[in-house]
């Protein structure tokens, strides 16, 4: 069912407007990140409030993974705000003006954000249970028991709960990637970030992905994803945000910015992926 659908169910305007009312989760000002005399984010705003999901797309280039990787300060950037449940992400204020936040601060803060990459990283040498509870002991200090008990429920969140002996290489890349949603889901994030996480993926294997994330969105998960999936774009998300050459190019309700957009930029990037997606699928028909 899609998200929109599911709103509508509930009484509320689907898409941006219905978000609005919604406390903010995400703030982004003005941001900036260059990579020496490459700017790669050229002033960023973005708000995203609680329980909402937005898709980023945009060409290869153009920023996305930078801007995720600075909304938990993977990436320090150099100027603009970001807040995450009202906190400040990286940087605080102080008499010297602006200063890096202390490991532990950071660390507290990096907790509150769940980051799923391409690549899943699991630990080989630990079972799918073990790679699950790692953080929760060894970040947060929770008792063994109790961790276990939350990357059980994790793991069933994601279909998993089978799979919790097994080694990453005993799963498939759809198996191994949602252990790593369920890995980062044990941390209880406010907010997840997920980049590309289908890429890597044989093709029949990126529709249980997507099914796991969809089920987060429904269970009301603030998520901002990075997606070359399209349609799945428009079934997931409250909003779609096309960025280019580190700019938010536009931004709005899938429905219109997917069909109609009102920049030159996002319908040329739209049709680049349309064809890409056609020549695909007649290879698909000529090979079978
Ligand atoms: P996207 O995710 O949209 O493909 P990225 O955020 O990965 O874009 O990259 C944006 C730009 O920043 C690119 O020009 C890329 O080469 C550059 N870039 C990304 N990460 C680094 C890095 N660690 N060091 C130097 N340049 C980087
Ligand atoms: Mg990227």
């Amino acid at each position: 069912m899609s998200r929109s659908r599911l709103l509508d169910r509930a009484g509320e305007t689907p898409g941006f407007e219905s978000s609005a009312a919604a406390p903010v989760m995400v703030q982004i000002w003005n941001l900036h990140k260059s990579y020496g005399s490459n700017e790669v984010l050229k002033g960023i705003d973005l708000t995203v409030h609680r329980g909402e999901v937005v898709a980023v797309i945009g060409p290869s280039g153009s920023g996305k993974s930078t801007l995720l990787s600075c909304i938990n300060f993977l990436e320090p950037f150099d100027a603009g705000e970001i807040t995450v449940d009202g906190e400040p992400v990286g940087w605080v204020t102080s008499a010297e003006g602006r200063v890096r936040m202390g490991e532990r601060q950071l660390n507290l803060m990096r907790q509150r954000i769940g980051i799923v990459f391409q690549q899943f990283n699991l630990f080989p040498h630990l079972t799918v249970l073990q790679n699950v509870i790692e953080a929760p002991i060894q970040v947060k200090g929770m008792a063994r028991e109790q961790a276990v008990a939350i990357g059980r429920d994790q793991l069933a969140r994601v279909g998993l709960r089978a799979k919790e002996n097994a080694y990453p290489s005993e799963l498939s890349g759809g198996q191994q990637q949602r252990v790593a949603i369920a890995r980062s889901l044990a941390m209880d994030p406010k907010v997840m970030l997920l980049d590309e996480i289908t890429s890597a993926l044989d093709p029949e294997l990126v529709g249980e992905v997507l099914s796991a994330v969809r089920a987060l969105a429904e269970a009301g998960m603030t998520m901002i994803i990075v997606t070359h999936e399209m349609a799945f774009a428009r079934d997931v998300s409250d909003r779609v945000v096309f960025m280019d050459a580190g700019t938010i190019v536009e931004q709005g309700a899938p429905e219109v910015l997917l069909t109609n957009p009102a920049h030159e930029r996002t319908r040329a990037f739209l049709r680049r992926i349309i064809e890409r997606s056609e020549a695909q699928s007649e290879l698909t028909i000529g090979g079978a």
